[in-house]
């Protein structure tokens, strides 16, 4: 059932499966009753934060789970309280110590904070957690092109992945081709444009829907999946969360995707990267 989801090789190697799983906003006390539902359904990629103060839930999901540890893609996020190299030792073993786990899949800097400038420093603490094999791969989110220079200039690993906002309103065409071009994967947050639209409203989606006999969720989805994109949409019920993952046995078009690429109004739903700060 797991091995139906498509992997994308990040640029050392390591494979992460294309849908994931995300928990911004899952209450602590429920997260580990709708992780474990996630897992039941298929989804074999999780994506937490140590912000969201849900991790425990997360790594008590997976041990209840009874999957093993090996079978799962955990990512992780360090917050903007820990950016310089030296904080990161500390920031990773209380993120293991709540996740319940000796390594995280990925780990990412969550957002660049570049008013401090400091997100190059944190970035040489991620490359040793690396080399010390507490982490299978590092990346970033929330980084634009320009934040994305910055750091090769001055990086010895490059990022695996950008995980950044990214919808059919929102679609960040620049950044995909930039991240393309420099083997760094794009992952969406925000893949359904966090509920704030109505996806079935917007007439090339609901046409899409209507052609296939799918939801508007499920054809955003295949959207991110045909465009090369790794989504980790959050639901909170389980019809949603098996709807969201039942998305394996219908294609959309060359036309189809082009109709919805066509949405993309330039518009971010959340905090600008260039100006965010704590
Ligand atoms: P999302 O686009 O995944 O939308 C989630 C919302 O969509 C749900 O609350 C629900 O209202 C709705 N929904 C889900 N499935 C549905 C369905 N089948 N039918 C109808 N409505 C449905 O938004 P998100 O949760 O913000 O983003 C996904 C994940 O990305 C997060 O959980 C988190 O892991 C990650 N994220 C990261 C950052 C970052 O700064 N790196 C920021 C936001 C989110």
């Amino acid at each position: 059932m797991t091995d139906i989801v498509p992997k994308v090789s990040l640029n050392n190697g390591v494979e992460i499966p294309q849908l994931g799983f995300g928990v911004f906003r899952v209450p602590p006390p429920q997260t580990q009753a709708i992780v474990e539902d996630a897992l039941d359904v298929g989804y074999r990629h999780l994506d937490t934060a140590t912000i969201y103060g849900n991790e425990a839930g997360v790594g008590a999901a997976i041990r209840a789970s009874g999957i093993p540890r090996g079978e799962i893609f955990l990512t992780t996020k360090l917050w903007n309280d820990r950016h310089r190299a030296k904080d990161v030792p500390g920031a990773i073993e209380y993120s293991l110590e709540q996740l319940g786990t000796d390594y995280v899949d990925l780990y990412l800097i969550h957002w660049p904070l570049p008013m401090h400038g400091a997100f190059v420093d944190v970035w040489h603490g991620l490359e040793d957690l690396l080399d010390q094999g507490v982490v299978r791969a590092i990346g970033v989110s929330n980084f634009t092109i320009g934040h994305l220079e910055t750091l090769l200039s001055q990086a010895r690993v490059v990022p695996a992945l950008n995980q950044t906002e990214l919808h059919p309103r929102f679609a960040q065409p620049e950044l995909r081709a930039y991240e393309a071009s420099k083997g760094i994967a794009t992952e969406a947050w925000g893949p359904l444009g966090q509920g704030r639209y109505a996806l079935g409203e917007l007439p090339a989606i609901a046409a899409a829907a209507a052609a296939h006999g799918r939801t508007p969720t499920q054809v955003v989805l295949r959207w991110h999946l045909q465009s090369g994109i790794i989504a980790i949409p959050k639901a909170s019920s389980r019809a949603h969360i098996e709807e969201n993952f039942d998305v394996f046995d219908f294609e959309l078009s060359a036309d189809e995707l082009a109709a919805i690429d066509a949405l993309d109004s330039g518009e971010r739903l959340a905090s600008d990267p260039e100006t965010f700060d704590l």
